[in-house]
């Protein structure tokens, strides 16, 4: 048993209270969403405070056992997933909002906080945060900054690295780095969190971050838009944009049958009467509500006159907003209704996107005639996701990665736009890193986690 030695010094170090033997880890703590083999961990430790955190790594590094550090567990690439003989560390009981201050528009909270905790807590103070995303009731704040989270705000406020003022970490050998400096403005020498943010738990422990809120809209108009083809959708965000500027808060694009997938999945009223080809989501804030609204309308009028809409509905109540945006909430459903997912979170050249969609298709159609595909995506800023059934695919989950990966690289784009490499994507991190890159990224592995302790094995090997 070489681990018997460091699992009573845990124990004994941090308490039964905190620190649990493998053996008696719930099997919630054995993988994440993305569907990854579950994996019993060494042991879990739930830690209350940064000094617990430092202590456990402190005893980690003197024993030479790995950590994977875990937020809420929904991340759909694998990172969180325990690896054998390491210590999983759930965040969960840090989860304070320790101070909210709308003068100065910041927000300082533990990593456990879940993104609708600190949401709400925003909108109490009069303020918005800017990251949104369908995992927001579980998803924490600290897997958000490891994760470097994007989402349904990226074209107004950007991913979660623009909403991150400071961040402390503790550092493998239990070493606490306090960078919540309050400050837009710190040209002194290297921007040190900006390692860890979308680093994956591969280089430290989130424990508290210092986020920026934004003001809050006084009015948002909401509008579901038919359109007959990908270069109409595009027409449509460019005249948003031109009349509203950042006020566009949304621009989500979903495909015919995504569109059909979610109504059947969620037991959805069609929202029009015939089907279309694409709707987009559009969320567009402005000052006063009518005005805005009238506004939208007369926008979306110009649209259809000059042919880039086919039909619209703008919503005329908040709860009316949010039936609409239920039609982009399905990937929810995607792990009960495909067997399995095979999900991808791309980039694009934007004005490649409609094209892209199309020779994926034609591409899974030739291999596996009658497959089932949903596109869908935060097309305003460029990302796309696509779900592929596995079952549809003759089961063959590698060869549907191959064959959409393969593309990404003739098109030019991103193996991953916001949800990480982790472990499902860490065969084609290369088709989007050179190598000069991944030999900068390994250096700074190595000068930060020498002994290579925090989350083995994902995003790159050494
Ligand atoms: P986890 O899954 O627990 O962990 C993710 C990674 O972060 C792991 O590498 C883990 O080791 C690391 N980590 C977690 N906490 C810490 C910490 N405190 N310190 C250091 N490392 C840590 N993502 C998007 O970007 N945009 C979307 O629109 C989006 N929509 C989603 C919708 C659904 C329905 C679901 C299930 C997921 C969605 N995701 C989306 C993916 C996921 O929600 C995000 O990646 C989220 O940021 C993960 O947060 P988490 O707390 O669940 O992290």
């Amino acid at each position: 048993m070489p681990h018997a030695l460091f699992l009573d010094e845990l124990i004994s170090t941090l308490g039964a209270e905190v620190a649990q033997r493998g053996d008696d880890v719930p099997e919630r703590y054995h993988t994440d969403w993305s569907g990854t083999p579950p994996q019993r961990p060494l042991a879990l430790v739930r830690p209350r405070s940064t000094d617990e955190v430092s202590a456990l790594m402190r005893l980690c590094t003197a024993h030479r056992v790995p950590v994977v550090p875990q937020g809420g567990l929904t991340g759909l690439a694998g990172a969180a997933v325990p690896v054998a003989g390491a210590v999983a560390v759930s965040m969960e009981r840090m989860n304070a909002i320790e101070d909210v201050n709308a003068r100065t528009a910041l927000m300082t909270v533990q990593a456990g906080a879940t993104l609708q905790a600190v949401q709400e807590a925003a909108v109490a103070a009069g303020m918005v945060f800017g990251v949104d995303l369908g995992a927001r009731g579980s998803c924490q704040i600290g897997g958000n900054v490891a994760t470097n989270a994007g989402g349904n705000g990226v074209l107004q406020h950007g991913m979660m690295r623009e909403q991150v003022l400071g961040l402390e970490v503790v550092l493998a050998d239990g070493t606490v780095l306090p960078m919540l400096r309050p400050m837009l403005k710190n040209n002194t020498g290297y921007d040190l969190k900006q390692f860890f943010i979308g680093s994956e738990g591969t280089l430290g422990i989130v424990t508290r971050v210092l986020l920026r809120l934004r003001p809050a809209p006084q009015a948002r108009a909401t509008a579901l838009v038919a359109v007959p083809d990908f270069d109409a959708a595009l027409s449509v965000l460019a005249r948003m944009q031109s009349r509203f500027g950042n006020g566009v808060a949304a621009f989500e694009l979903m495909w015919d049958s995504f569109i059909q997938a979610s109504i059947r999945w969620q037991k959805l009223q069609p929202p029009f009467g015939q089907a279309h080809a694409l709707l987009a989501l559009i969320d567009v804030d402005g000052k006063d509500e009518a005005t805005l609204r009238a506004d939208v309308e007369e926008a979306l009028g110009e649209a259809m006159e000059a042919g880039e809409v086919a039909d619209a509905v703008i919503a005329q109540s908040v709860a009316q907003a949010r039936q609409l945006w239920k039609l982009r909430e399905a990937p929810a459903e995607l792990n009960t209704n495909m067997h399995p997912p095979v999900n991808f979170d791309v980039s694009l050249p934007q004005a490649d996107i409609g094209r892209f969609a199309d020779a994926c298709r034609a591409a899974f159609d030739a291999r596996w005639p009658g497959h089932h595909s949903l596109f869908f995506g935060h097309v305003g800023d460029g990302n796309l996701h696509v779900s592929v059934d596995g079952a549809t695919a003759n089961g063959d989950c590698e060869g549907v990665e191959a064959a959409l990966y393969h593309l990404v690289g003739e098109f030019g784009g991103s193996v991953s736009a916001e949800h990480g490499i982790g472990l499902h994507k860490k065969p084609y991190l290369g088709a989007s890193r050179t190598p000069a890159e991944l030999a900068v990224m390994r250096a700074i592995k190595q000068a930060l986690d020498p002994l290579h302790l925090f989350n083995p094995g994902k995003v790159f090997d050494l």
